[in-house]
């Protein structure tokens, strides 16, 4: 199934995971995928490596998994920057191979000193993979892309991710939900008419959200900022309140205005379990 047909119907709640670095155990991927499954989310997207030495083969075989296995609706990331159309026609026909009928089409980070290769941007891909038979999606960025000079610039290339064939945008993580909020009437303001689902990711630790604001440049809201200082040396009590924070950002967004919630799991079921056990 299409997941733009999904969201003609409700507002869809997905996960997100990564293919297990190092040697691939499918035993424990399946491990990781019971508890997950048993919580019915409306699909499941796998992210894929930019870099030219991972497993990209994984990405469309754990989303076939998923799929076929698990009977859960499932999405593969594509990345491009380190790839060449030859490549690219071999990831589309393995993803297409196992089944799978949606890709989020993605640039992919530029390595340090790395050379752009044949694709430099999401919407090149998308325009090249430009297939009936797959619905692709495109990243988005409520609080800029780290690379852009001006916000208007991100903005008119969104617009340009629609018209590449995005049906529809996944979100960066994002803390304060009003960002987003102005975000989604600049780019609704601007033609951008595709559902955009949000990426939210509970707060666990001090190194994780450091890491996050050095890529992605989030910012962070005075009550994180508090619950990180309150549970500093409290592991458990931290993790607990990030994922209730987590939890009261998706219940405010689904209410006001974002067409779904895509919760980046980190491969950990208990994370997407005590969110929609919250939301219940
Ligand atoms: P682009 O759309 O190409 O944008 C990158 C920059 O170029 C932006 O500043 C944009 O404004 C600018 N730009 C875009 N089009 C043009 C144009 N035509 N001309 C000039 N400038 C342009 N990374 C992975 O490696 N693997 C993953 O699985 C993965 N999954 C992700 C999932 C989500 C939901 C998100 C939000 C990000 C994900 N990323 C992943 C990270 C992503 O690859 C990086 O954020 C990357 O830096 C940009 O990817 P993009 O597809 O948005 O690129």
């Amino acid at each position: 199934m299409f997941i733009s047909d999904i969201f003609k119907n409700k507002k869809p709640i997905s996960f997100e995971i990564f293919p297990p670095k190092g040697e691939l155990s499918l035993e424990s991927f399946r491990e990781t995928m019971i508890p997950l499954a048993k919580l019915s989310p409306d699909y499941i997207s796998v992210t894929c490596s930019a870099g030219g030495t991972g497993h990209r083969d994984r990405t469309a075989m754990l989303a076939g998994i998923i799929k076929n296995e698990f009977g859960i609706e499932a999405c593969a990331h594509l990345t491009c920057i380190n790839s060449d159309e030859k490549r690219i026609i071999e990831d589309v026909e393995c993803i297409k191979a196992n089944g799978i009928e949606n890709i989020l089409a993605l640039r992919g980070d530029i390595s340090p000193g790395g050379v752009p290769g044949e694709f430099r941007h999401a919407s090149d891909l998308m325009k090249f993979i430009d297939d009936d038979e797959l619905c692709l999606g495109g990243a988005c960025y409520p609080e800029g892309h780290v690379e852009s000079q001006k916000p208007d610039d991100d903005l008119i290339h969104l617009y340009g991710k629609q018209q590449a064939g995005a049906k529809f945008l996944v979100t960066q993580l994002f803390f304060e939900n009003e960002r987003f909020y102005r975000f989604l009437e600049k780019i609704r303001k601007a033609g951008i008419t595709i559902p955009v689902t949000t990426g939210v990711m509970p707060i666990l630790g001090k190194s994780q959200i450091s890491r996050m604001i050095f890529m992605c440049g989030a910012s962070l809201p005075s009550e994180i900022i508090r619950i990180l200082n309150r549970y500093e040396n409290d592991p458990d009590s931290l993790c607990k309140a990030g994922i209730d924070y987590a939890a009261r950002q998706i219940e405010d967004l689904l209410k006001n205005g974002a067409d779904g919630a895509h919760i980046y799991t980190m491969n950990r079921p208990e994370i997407a379990t005590s969110i929609l056990e919250y939301l219940k």
